[in-house]
């Protein structure tokens, strides 16, 4: 592993100095394997637990997944496999398959500058000859679930007598998951002078005794941290998968109203990859991380500094110490290992007295982190939703207004094309605003000005509810038949004229219609607002009596029309130019949540400042 890197990182006097793999004792071959993946330092429950497993000492680990506990346990083992062995040397039990493939993708992974070292996966469900045609060449690591192992021990295809590390991965889990028994007969039958590493997320009694029991003199070490954060910065946090982070971060770059933006990635190549990508979206974005020479991150930063630069995507290493007051937002795009890098990442932000925003994107996996971080940091984390495509869509709509309003505002060169405009619309007879919207055209080029929507998920209503409708769906004076279109048969979803744009809230919606309706909140559904329109659910036996009052009824000044939502497009032939009239979009009634590829769309850098549309 260099070190180069991180001894000439910038250091700050709030932040502790940086501890080195090389530091924990680790041997060549590992830390080229560590510098080939990319790390720069090893977390906190690493940094904890490696010298201590080096040493020969038993642990007991509290910490969760998203920490780096697989890369604890398995780097010291890896460190000390006696490779001439041919019977199993290291054994780490997991709850589940999953886990088990995914510790055993660790371990390859790590011991990629180590020739010869065989880790072999033993799961229920997978067939037993090829784990025993692997057992008979022989393995240094298993990796497995404890039924598995169980009966290769019950048929005497598994020889654990030689068996020096035994490490149980989220130990609770086990527990939970019915193993307890399987486990403990795993532990006594296994050589007494064995070193055993035990993981968990939490203590139960159970799992203490059981530690008590088998495990020698152990090293407890649980990562606490004891840093807090400022409460000027307002933490959420997006659970996404992995392969949706990108799109997610480009609508959040949309969306979100930032000056600068630190953008965090666990490793040197993730921080390439993510500045690349942004780039290419029109982005301006640069990576900085341990690889990157000093002069070049002093010009990165002050690029950052003077505004020349919006983003930056960097490694926990690299941004130590940065003090860049434009930084409004932190992302962190892969969240920290443990909760004291997640202090001084979001750190960067809410400097000299401003506020800030943190944004953290979690796997499904990771989820068990938000709560460590909020025990951690005593502040909660707020749960945010993917911006929906109507929401960038608002955005974008908004940032066209502004550049129209600000070319607007260069009256000279306005001036100088009026009567070309006047021209063209005397000769062709064609109205201005079509003028106008034809040089938009001119002006937007082939990238789209506004997103497509999500395609539409599959419909949730029974068979019976998909009938053609009857009434005719303009008929706002009759009363339409009411039908329900959403998943509650009893409900039927209602348009009403306010949406996003007349910056309406549900509260507001549930005010007014349950004060001119006389309607109680038990008689509202789901409240969707959407740019220029809402849809609400209520009784589908409203009498026509409640009906006709809240046709009456206004929010913020303007009449709601309300009427049976039709789920089409509903666009009226004079709506075009109609700002505040219905279906801007042309009927964007579909669930916006699931990813979409939006690649190729390039939006423009974004001011912190939006002018406030309407
Ligand atoms: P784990 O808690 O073992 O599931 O690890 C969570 C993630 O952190 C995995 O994607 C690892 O590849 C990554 N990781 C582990 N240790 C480090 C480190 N020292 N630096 C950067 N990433 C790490």
């Amino acid at each position: 592993m260099s070190t180069s890197a991180e001894q000439s990182a910038p250091e700050s006097v709030d932040e502790p100095p940086v501890i080195t793999f090389r530091d924990l004792g680790l041997g060549e071959q590992v830390l080229k394997a560590l510098s080939d993946v990319g790390y720069e330092t090893p977390s906190a429950i690493q940094a904890a637990t490696i010298p201590t497993l080096l040493e020969g000492r038993d642990v007991v680990g509290l910490a969760q997944t998203g920490t780096g506990k697989t890369a604890a346990f398995a780097l010291p083992i890896l460190d000390r496999l006696d490779l001439a062995q041919k019977t199993p040397q290291a054994l780490v039990l997991a709850p589940t398959r999953e886990l088990a493939l995914q510790v055993c993708e660790a371990f390859e992974k790590y011991a990629a500058r180590t020739k010869g070292v065989h880790v072999l996966p033993v799961y229920g469900g997978q067939g037993y000859g090829v784990q025993l045609s692997a057992l008979r060449r022989g393995v240094h690591v298993i990796v497995g679930t404890p039924g598995r192992i169980m009966d290769h021990l019950d048929k005497g295809t598994l020889d654990l007598s030689e068996l020096k590390y035994l490490v149980l991965d989220e130990a609770d889990e086990m527990l939970k998951m019915g193993f307890a028994e399987d486990v403990e007969t795993i532990l006594a039958d296994t050589p007494d002078t064995k070193q055993v590493a035990l993981f968990s997320a939490t203590m139960p009694a159970a799992i203490r005794r059981m530690s008590k029991q088998y495990l020698n003199d152990p090293e407890e070490i649980t990562v606490a941290s004891k840093t807090t954060t400022s409460s000027t910065i307002t933490q959420r946090y997006l659970i996404v998968s992995f392969q949706q982070k990108i799109d997610a971060l480009t609508r959040i770059l949309e969306v979100e109203n930032f000056e600068a933006m630190i953008v965090f990635a666990r490793t040197k190549s993730a921080t390439e990859e993510v500045a690349e990508k942004l780039r290419a979206r029109g982005y301006s974005a640069a990576a900085i991380n341990g690889d990157v020479a000093q002069v070049q991150r002093e010009r990165t930063v002050n690029q950052l500094k003077s505004g020349k630069l919006d983003i930056l995507v960097a490694t926990d290493v690299a941004a130590r110490g940065l003090d860049v007051e434009r930084i409004s937002h932190v992302v962190n795009f892969d969240i920290s290992t443990d909760t004291e890098s997640y202090v001084h990442r979001i750190g960067r932000t809410g400097r000299a007295g401003r506020t800030g925003d943190a944004i953290s994107f979690v796997t499904p996996r990771e989820r068990g982190l938000v709560n460590a971080i909020e025990r951690a940091t005593r502040q909660p984390l707020t749960q945010m939703q993917l911006p929906s495509v109507d929401e960038v869509n608002v955005t974008r709509l908004s940032r066209f207004d502004d550049r129209i309003t600000a070319a607007l505002e260069e009256t000279e060169r306005v001036e100088r094309f009026r009567d070309i405009i006047a021209h063209y619309v005397r000769h062709h007879d064609v109205p201005e605003v079509d003028v106008a919207a034809a040089l938009a055209v001119v002006a937007q080029g082939e990238t789209p000005l506004l997103l497509e929507p999500d395609p539409e998920p599959r419909a949730r209503a029974p068979r019976d509810d998909r009938a053609p409708r009857t009434f005719d769906r303009d008929d706002r004076d009759g009363r339409p038949e009411r039908r329900p279109r959403g998943s509650n048969p009893n409900m039927t979803t209602y348009r009403i004229a306010v949406g996003k744009r007349h910056r309406v809230e549900p509260r507001q919606i549930v005010g007014a219609l349950a004060n001119e309706g006389g309607l109680s909140r038990g008689d509202f559904g789901a409240i969707q607002i959407r740019p220029d329109f809402s849809l609400v659910e209520l009784p589908s036996d409203m009498p026509q009596s409640t009906l006709d009052r809240l046709s009456d009824t206004r929010i913020s000044g303007k009449a709601i029309e309300i009427r049976v939502d039709t789920g089409g497009p509903g666009r009226r032939p004079r709506d075009r130019d109609d700002r505040g009239g219905s279906d801007r979009f042309g009927g964007r009634d579909r669930d916006d949540r699931g990813s979409r590829d939006d690649r190729d769309d390039r939006p423009a850098r974004k001011p912190r400042h939006r002018a406030d549309h309407d």
